[in-house]
């Protein structure tokens, strides 16, 4: 018998979370005006708002914190992290930062032109803001079995190489920032992209001139991905995985709160010292000086070791398989989800789940809401109210594909918190013909709606 796949760690120490009644759920999110970025978390049971910032760290990253060299200059927390990302990574260069959106105002200060053109899979909302923020265009090249929720595609998260060049072609060299490849691609929910893919784009990159970028923030999970599903990597170890992945790119930019397993924290890799040391002057204004930028001595350490942990094989087939059993039990009890399974979330279908529901009652949120209240489970609309209005005409913009995301957050929760969600879904599901209206709008504020935004019900 083939013995199944289970966590390669125990539990040392647990945090009680409080389990409401359906009486005080409807209560508190009516008090949060129907928007669960509202609520106190103590409201929440089972929160699956994000992956980001919300794992469990490790024995040895605890360890780790009190070994932390708080020197302003040259502390040896900063030289533990440098070594760390020259071997998971490759790169001879870094620059630490508090997080993600952090790495990318550093490296695009040097980079990124008004007027210049970046074009890559789906970029990340604080990627496209810093690159709308410099008066600069990204150019979405990703592959249509991206957009088309019923198609499996082992790579969902690829770049679309004839896409890619004729951007390429069309724009005056000088004009690209660089190419940007983000792994998995998170906005597509959470897909990978294949290592032939990173291949031919870095052809591309050669061929034009231009800088390749990878924004790295889920590198191990697509990593472990080639190695389930690409040929030729079956027997290939989850970190020589990665640094074949990075020796494409110029440049990585990284949000440590995903797969380094640190509640806050970033970097930036850099091949070659002159970018280097321009990124470095932007750093210092921004971060803080180039051996801790942003950073704690203490922090460095645990993200130091969170790199390791986080490309432990065992480590990431108990996440991901974590990830899919979730959608697998949603799909046993008919529920729409999108497939193939992402990395890090498992994404509800609203238009199919609340067809009674029109576009502009938000059917994403309703959904949400209504998850929320069942079970206590918090999720996150991805549908019209994150895509907030056309920055010309002022109008809702309506995408074509509205889901709510269970973001799991690394070793946290067991199965039996997954099994809870699932049923709490399926609860809903059963439940869903009593739900007649959705939300409309009370207040919003003019950008990033979604955050603040006060609903109403009908
Ligand atoms: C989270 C994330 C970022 C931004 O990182 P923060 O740490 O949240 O600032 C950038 N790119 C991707 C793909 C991400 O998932």
């Amino acid at each position: 018998m083939d013995l199944p796949f289970t966590e390669p760690f125990k539990i040392k120490m647990v945090e009680n979370i409080y389990r409401s009644t359906k009486e005080q759920r409807v209560r508190w999110i009516k008090d949060a005006y129907f928007n669960l970025f509202n609520l106190r978390s103590e409201q929440v049971f089972i929160d699956l708002l994000t992956d980001s910032g919300t794992g469990a760290m490790s024995d040895k990253q605890w360890s780790e914190i009190m070994l932390g060299d708080e020197s302003y200059a040259g502390a040896s927390s900063y030289y533990k992290l440098k070594d760390a990302i020259k071997d998971i990574t490759g790169f001879d260069f870094f620059l630490p930062t508090h997080q993600g959106r952090a790495a990318e105002n550093v490296l695009f200060s040097v980079l990124v032109k008004e007027g210049d053109v970046v074009p890559g899979n789906s970029h990340f909302d604080t990627t496209k803001g810093h690159i709308e923020f410099r008066k600069a265009t990204a150019v979405d090249c990703t592959i249509d079995a991206a957009s088309d929720t019923t198609i499996w595609h082992p790579f969902k998260g690829n770049v679309d190489i004839e896409k890619l060049e004729n951007v390429l072609k069309i724009t005056s060299p000088g004009k690209i920032s660089f190419i940007i490849v983000t792994v998995t691609n998170n906005t597509a929910g959470g897909q990978p992209v294949s290592m032939s893919n990173l291949r031919e784009v870095r052809k591309l990159s050669t061929k034009y001139g231009v800088k390749l970028i990878i924004d790295s923030a889920r590198f191990a999970e697509n990593a472990y991905f080639i190695k389930m599903r690409e040929e030729g990597y079956a027997d290939k170890d989850i970190r020589d995985i990665a640094r074949e992945m990075f020796s494409y790119a110029d440049c990585m930019t990284m949000s440590s709160k995903k797969d380094a397993i640190v509640n806050m924290g970033g970097f930036i890799g850099f091949r070659e010292e002159e970018l280097f040391r321009k990124a470095s002057t932007y750093n210092i204004i921004y971060e803080g000086f180039i051996t801790y930028g942003g950073m704690s001595g203490r922090d460095m350490n645990a993200l130091a070791q969170g790199l390791y942990e986080g490309t432990e094989f065992l480590y990431l087939e108990s996440r991901i398989k974590q990830v899919s059993g979730l959608g697998t039990t949603m799909k046993k009890y008919g529920i729409p989800v999108l497939e193939p399974f992402g990395g890090h979330a498992v994404f509800i279908d609203a238009k199919k789940f609340l067809p009674q529901i029109p576009k502009e009652e938000f059917p994403a949120q309703t959904l949400a809401l209504e998850i929320y209240t069942e079970g206590g489970v918090r999720g996150v609309e991805i549908g019209a109210l994150m895509s907030d209005r056309d920055p010309i005409t002022r109008q809702n913009r309506y995408p074509e594909i509205e889901t709510v995301r269970l973001a799991i957050p690394r070793r946290v929760y067991t199965d039996n918190h997954m099994n809870y969600v699932a049923a709490t879904v399926g609860s809903v599901l059963e439940n869903r013909d009593r739900i007649k209206r959705g939300v409309k709008i009370g207040w919003e504020a003019p950008i990033m709606r979604h955050f603040t935004v006060r609903l109403e019900r009908f």
